[in-house]
């Protein structure tokens, strides 16, 4: 007889290989072919393996699976529990995170196919699939005037909403995650059920930001929309020798502005090319949006620096979330990671976390091709506007603070010696910038290895209602997602 370790290590590898097609085979005979690519030729399972970070695309499933309604996502989660195989759910699939909407040898819950919208003029609520990117959804309700608080670029997609999401028009309203008013979620056990402030109400709370994937799949997102008109909106893009004057605006913006229409990013951008004394291998990108035709004086601290280039005039909504170019989202499809910080104003940290992020793209050009420092304001009015609809997951601590989106974009082609160094670099340097006491890392912007969910006020109540809607650790064990350990 042989020894049982070995025949069980010897069994382990043909068993999680063959879970995948075990799964994709019942989904098949439930769902019927039409819903259901295996072939790795096959145009829609090209198109449904491409990821705005390219280091997900190697990953070639079992099948891509293209859901209809809440109920063929819960035939899927049956039959993918059933042949115990792993699994991924993907919307727009921008997160950077290895398995976090991609898989490997198992089932892709592609949900591109769920893009019902619908307005109700009386309530005023919206409701949108999880299907479809924001540019798509926005473009819907402009019909009616109105708009959701969604993403910032046309591109992205709907998975944001539950990580929380920044808008352009959070800070009068929150976070997208702050409109919810009812959602529609296949639990892990794959039974349907509602999540509002009636009904399963812990589970509406934990979807509320604190992420994707971790305690069922939305099949349908019903939201209080906005109204939408004219907005005065743009770019403003700087040379780096007025690094220090912008900088100053933009902690002055997220300490003293308190208009609710005015929202900005200030974002600084390095190219790994050599410099050349020419300062033709960086800019600021300054992004100004104002829900409105006249903005008064909200952005005088930027506008009164000459910038190189000015793209601000009236713009519709549809025209602010292509800014500052159309297909913005697209274009920036490569070898990206992302990473967190959070900071307060008003104790330097801002310009040391610039001053600490030029110093490492100096000293390892070559090693990127693009880094990105994002500057994100969290004004008052936005925390007040989350609470006064009932508080988010995060349980957002009085603004102003704000997050800083580190973004790195490596070349093609590194060997995974090279990529791993170079990554552990850029960790330690976002590391040595330190982050706030007591504020919470936004999960749309974070690494993996940065657990946002343990700098939330709220984890250990998270950690309960996990283990109430997966108890026994399905989507912890079959897909990717953010720890709760
Ligand atoms: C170019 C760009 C611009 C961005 N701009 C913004 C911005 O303006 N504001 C902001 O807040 N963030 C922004 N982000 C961050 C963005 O919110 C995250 O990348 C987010 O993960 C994108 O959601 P997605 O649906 O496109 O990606 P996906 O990777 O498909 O989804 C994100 C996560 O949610 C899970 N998920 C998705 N749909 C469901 C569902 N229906 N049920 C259960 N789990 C689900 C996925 O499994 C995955 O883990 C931006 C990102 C990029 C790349």
């Amino acid at each position: 007889m042989l020894p049982l370790i070995p025949l069980l290590a010897s069994i382990a590898p043909v068993a999680a290989t063959a879970a995948g097609p075990a799964a994709c085979a019942k989904i098949t005979t439930q769902l019927g072919s039409s819903k259901v690519v295996s072939s790795e030729l096959s145009l829609s399972y090209i198109e449904s393996i491409e990821y705005w970070s390219t280091l997900q695309d190697a990953y070639k499933p079992s099948c891509v699976v293209y859901p209809k309604s809440a109920q063929d996502v819960s035939i899927v989660l049956q039959a993918v529990r059933a042949a115990d195989s792993r699994f991924a759910i993907k919307a727009g699939g921008h997160n950077p995170n290895t398995f976090y909407s991609s898989v490997d040898k198992g089932v892709l819950l592609d949900m591109s196919s769920m893009t019902e919208k619908s307005y109700d003029p009386d309530t005023t609520l919206a409701t949108y699939g999880p299907g479809g990117v924001f540019g798509d959804i926005y473009e819907y309700f402009a019909d009616y005037n109105r708009t959701v608080v969604g993403a910032r670029l046309a591109g992205v997609g709907t998975g944001l909403a539950l990580g929380g999401g920044m808008s352009y028009l959070s800070p009068q309203y929150g976070l997208a995650c702050d409109s919810f008013r009812e959602l529609e979620i296949v639990l892990p056990s794959g039974e349907i059920v509602i999540a509002s402030n009636k009904s399963n109400p812990d589970l509406y709370f934990a979807s509320r930001g604190g992420g994707g994937n971790a305690y069922g799949v939305v099949t349908k997102y019903t939201v209080q929309s906005r109204p939408s008109g004219e907005f005065w909106a743009g770019n403003l893009i700087y040379t780096f020798p007025q690094k220090d004057n912008v900088i100053e605006a933009i902690g002055n913006f997220i300490q003293y502005n308190t208009d609710p229409k005015a929202a900005i990013i200030g974002t600084y951008e390095k190219l790994g090319t050599p410099d050349l004394n020419l300062n033709l291998d960086e800019a600021i990108i300054m992004f100004l949006v104002y829900d409105g035709p006249d903005p008064g004086d909200a952005f005088s601290n930027f506008t009164s620096i000459t910038p190189l280039l000015d793209t601000t005039g009236i713009k519709t909504y549809l025209e602010v979330v292509n800014m500052p170019i159309p297909m913005s989202t697209e274009i920036s499809r490569g070898a990206n990671i992302f990473r967190v910080g959070v900071h307060r104003p008003g104790d330097g940290s801002y310009e040391n976390a610039l001053d600490i992020w030029r110093d490492w793209a100096e000293t390892n050009k070559g090693r990127y091709t693009l880094l990105s420092l994002d500057f994100q304001p969290v004004p008052k009015s936005l925390t007040d506007a989350s609470n006064a609809q009932g508080g988010n997951a995060m349980q957002m601590p009085d603004g102003p603070w704000f997050w800083l989106n580190y973004l790195i974009t490596t070349p093609p082609g590194m060997s995974e010696a090279d990529f791993n160094a170079v990554q552990a670099s850029y960790r330690d340097m976002v590391k040595s910038s330190g982050n706030a006491e007591g504020l919470p890392l936004f999960i749309n912007d974070a690494n993996y290895d940065q657990n946002p969910l343990q700098t939330f006020s709220a984890f250990a109540k998270l950690q309960e209602i996990k283990k109430r809607y997966d108890p026994d650790n399905f989507f912890a064990d079959k897909t990717g997602g953010w720890s709760f350990e």
